[in-house]
């Protein structure tokens, strides 16, 4: 698909509308199944508001990389 590759970026919350959505970088963390998995270093996007959270898409394949339900799937890599 022809997509013009610029920064991701979101302006406002998808969830409520709220406009000072913030950049948050810093370590994520998630869980699975009640199995807790971090991102470390991850930049996504946080509304104060209602407490949404927006990833671009390499904070997307970040989150899938380091998630077990991912994991899974994809057979764990050797780790470094
Ligand atoms: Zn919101």
């Amino acid at each position: 698909m022809p997509r013009s590759r610029r920064t991701f970026q979101v302006f406002a919350c998808p969830s409520c509308g709220s406009s000072p959505i913030r950049v948050i970088r810093g370590t994520w963390s998630g869980s699975y199944q009640g199995k807790r998995y971090v991102v470390k270093n991850l930049r996504y996007f946080h509304c104060p508001h209602c407490g949404e959270k927006v990833y671009d898409p390499s904070a997307m394949r970040q989150i899938q990389a380091a998630s077990p339900a991912f994991s899974k799937a994809h057979r764990a890599r050797k780790s470094a």
